[in-house]
């Protein structure tokens, strides 16, 4: 029997939902606001950009892109700071990845964690690795809050992270580790990778390769999270996970339509928790 589709789409207008009706309680306030700040002239990034813009309007925020064709180390410091005194920005997005010859370790220090609604300041990375976190990079945040709408329950269940970035896999484990789980993280260097993917109730592919993930790698009715994103020839998107794995699997988020619109709800929510902590900090 093919898995279960887990409904991405579904959850993340719910999500917005409850952002839109947080923003209207505060009709004194102003909007929450955000800036995604695009480097280069990368397809797939202007895609997802767009979609965060759109999105944050959609729930009534103060959103803009600031989208650089080419700028240096220090002009993209500068732009930042900018962003980071301005009191009516909430949450600045550093779009990644940037262009060879920029440093985003550098950039990203420049966001001052407060406005890091993406949680990627290694000040919010420790937290998150010290078991007390404050923003959470929004792609595994959201694998869990899929999980959590889903009334799947990762305590004492083993799962497998395949994949170990520092935006996917490595948050990831931490969540699940901090939601007790059972965790184990594969990587590229890993040797034989379906016999460990096959111990998981609960299985994250993170890793960007289209059908990495087959029948043999999964055990017959785990929960499958596909995070993966990969293009297709027909311009469309296709995740890490085969139709073969599809089969085995319980349930399985599909790609599009299953992490991709949580993640984006999730950054929404996230500067709405930033502005009312800069309002109540007034
Ligand atoms: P990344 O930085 O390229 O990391 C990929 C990871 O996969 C690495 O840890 C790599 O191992 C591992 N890997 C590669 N080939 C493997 C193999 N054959 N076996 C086992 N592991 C392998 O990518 P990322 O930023 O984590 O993103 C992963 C995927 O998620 C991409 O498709 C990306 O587009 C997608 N994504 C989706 C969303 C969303 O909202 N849906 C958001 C962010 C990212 P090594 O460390 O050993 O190289």
């Amino acid at each position: 029997m093919p898995a279960r589709l887990i409904d991405g789409r579904a959850h993340a207008r719910a999500i917005r939902e409850e952002l839109k009706r947080a923003v209207e309680r505060h009709p004194n306030q102003r909007p929450p606001g955000i800036t995604v700040i695009q480097v280069g002239d990368d397809p797939a990034s202007t895609t997802y950009v767009g979609g965060k813009h759109k999105a944050a309007e959609e729930v009534g925020f103060n959103s803009a892109i600031e989208h650089f064709h080419e700028i240096t180390q220090s002009g993209l410091h500068q732009r930042i700071a900018k962003l980071a005194n301005d009191p009516a920005i909430d949450g600045i997005l550093l779009q990644m990845p940037l262009p060879d010859g920029l440093d985003p370790d550098q950039a990203l220090e420049q966001i001052p964690p407060h406005k890091d609604v993406d949680g990627l300041h290694p000040y919010n990375a420790g937290r998150l690795a010290q078991g007390n976190p404050t923003f959470i990079p929004a792609t595994p945040l959201g694998v869990l809050e899929l999980l959590r709408r889903e009334h799947i329950d990762p305590t004492g269940q083993r799962a497998v992270v395949v994949g170990r970035s520092r935006l996917v896999g490595r948050p990831v484990a931490l969540l699940l580790l901090q939601n007790h789980a059972t965790v184990t993280i594969v990587h590229s260097h890993t040797i034989d990778l379906p016999a460990i993917t096959r111990t998981a109730d609960i299985l994250i592919a993170a890793t960007g390769k289209r059908g990495l993930i087959t029948g043999q790698h999964v055990k017959p009715g785990a929960v499958v999270i596909d995070v993966g994103t990969n293009p297709t020839e027909d311009g469309g998107l296709t995740g890490d996970v085969d139709a073969a794995a599809a089969e085995v699997a319980g349930a399985l988020t599909p790609v599009p339509g299953g992490v991709g619109p949580v993640t984006t709800a999730l950054l929404l929510e996230h500067t709405v928790r930033a502005a009312e902590r800069a309002f109540d900090a007034r």
